[in-house]
């Protein structure tokens, strides 16, 4: 599938030196410095295209991408893989409801989708890859599962069974009784009649009346939600090179730890025999006003409405990062007030002939993100400069703190 437009990123400072990038990993509930290496591979799960860009997507996108700027700002390669949830029951859903064709829905928003990307500077993966087209890589690993680990069927769709995995469950740190209950809540069906066990995983779905189904070795139907990443995540990035992690980075938004992440990462395994992620890495959910921001509310904010309304995708983008990228935060209109004003401050202070020393300022933003994306004390470095600039401060180079700015934390002024 076509990623989106190729975003412009300007050298960098060449006498910095970056440290080693520290991140939360999920799995092991403690701060991991990434190892140095020529090239990493990060895989980002992507939308289910019912929908475009909300809010919520938005600010986990630019999480992973302030995560490739600065791997890439270090000299290493990143291979970044997104994929597009082109199947599933939601699309089918939403295309029922509003009496138009799944297919042509999907391809509208994820058009939208990639317009809303383009404004908010998110590097584009260099493979962006759609469910449908991704079947035969998918009924490929399925094969695999099937000789390596235990599978079986119920009223002719395909299981696979989760606790084959001894570390099922230790990536998300759940008990069964909560994945049970968060199973329930997030699409899973843990009540069904004739599973082994209600955290097994649906791998293959007979096809139903009014859906669409492809021809397979399990019959001719789609695929489970959770295979469809291991599939294009291990297809598109693993390498072989790594004997212990197929990728490095896994990513998405926290309510994609259990039960996705944790299905995908133990089927993957059952594929390979080694484990999924070096890292899984999760950003926080945005809530509105007080409230969790969510399609059943009805209150999900678009980034192409608001960016036709005339916002600036740019303060958006440094609304989103005012607070940690991995605590559950609130969007209001002051939180885009103050980014809007920081921006025109920013705008106003770096066109000075004459600004304050910039080399600790871009030392400060590089030493904040290498400490797990401390996107608000880069911030704070930056808020000062400005206001030491606007008093008179000399013997900076303004152009070389705007390139830093916009390399790694993706705002072009
Ligand atoms: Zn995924």
């Amino acid at each position: 599938m076509k990623s989106w437009a190729e975003v412009y990123i300007p050298p960098i400072y060449s006498a910095i030196t970056f440290p080693q990038l520290n991140l939360y990993n999920t799995a092991t509930q403690s701060k991991e410095k990434l190892p140095k290496k020529n090239l990493y591979q990060m895989y980002v799960c992507g939308i289910t295209p019912y929908d475009a860009t909300h809010l919520g997507h938005a600010a986990t996108y630019i999480t992973f991408d302030l995560i490739n700027r600065y791997l890439r700002a270090t000299g290493a390669q990143v291979d970044f893989v997104q994929n597009v949830t082109d199947i599933d029951d939601p699309l089918f859903e939403r295309a029922k409801r509003d009496n138009v064709d799944w297919s042509q829905l999907a391809t509208s928003q994820i058009e939208l989708f990639r317009g809303d990307m383009v404004d908010l500077h998110i590097i584009p993966p260099k493979d962006y890859i759609g469910v449908v087209e991704a079947i035969p890589m998918i009924i490929e690993s399925i094969s695999k599962i099937e000789k390596s680990a235990p599978t079986y069927v119920v009223d002719s769709d395909l299981y696979f069974q989760v606790h084959s995995d001894s570390d099922f469950g230790k990536r998300s740190h759940l008990s069964d009784a909560q994945m049970f209950e968060i199973f329930a809540q997030r699409g899973g069906d843990p009540s069904r009649i004739g599973k082994r066990d209600p955290l097994d995983a649906l791998l293959w779905l007979n096809q139903r009346d009014g859906e669409p189904g492809w021809d397979s070795p399990f019959g001719k139907g789609r695929p489970g939600w959770h295979i469809e990443c291991s599939a294009i995540a291990m297809h598109y990035l693993d390498d072989g090179l790594d004997k212990q992690y197929s990728i490095d980075i896994q990513g998405g938004g926290s309510d994609l730890i259990f039960p996705h992440h944790e299905m995908s990462a133990a089927q993957s395994k059952a594929i390979s025999g080694k484990e999924f992620a070096r890292s899984y890495v999760h950003s926080g959910m945005i809530g509105l006003d007080g409230e969790k921001m969510s399609k059943s509310k009805g209150n999900l904010l678009f980034v192409s409405k608001m960016v036709n309304e005339g916002t600036n995708p740019m303060a958006i983008r440094l609304a989103l990062i005012a607070s940690h990228y991995a605590s559950d935060r609130m969007w209001t209109s002051l939180l885009l007030e103050d980014a809007q004003e920081l921006l025109e401050r920013m705008t106003i202070a770096l066109s000075r002939e004459e600004v304050a020393p910039t080399k600790p300022v871009i030392e400060k933003i590089v030493r904040a993100l290498s400490d797990n994306l401390d996107t608000p004390t880069a911030l704070e470095a930056i808020s000062l400069w400005c206001d030491e600039t606007l008093k008179g401060s000399k013997g900076g180079e303004a152009g070389e703190l705007s390139r830093a700015i916009d390399t790694l934390l993706g705002i072009a002024i």
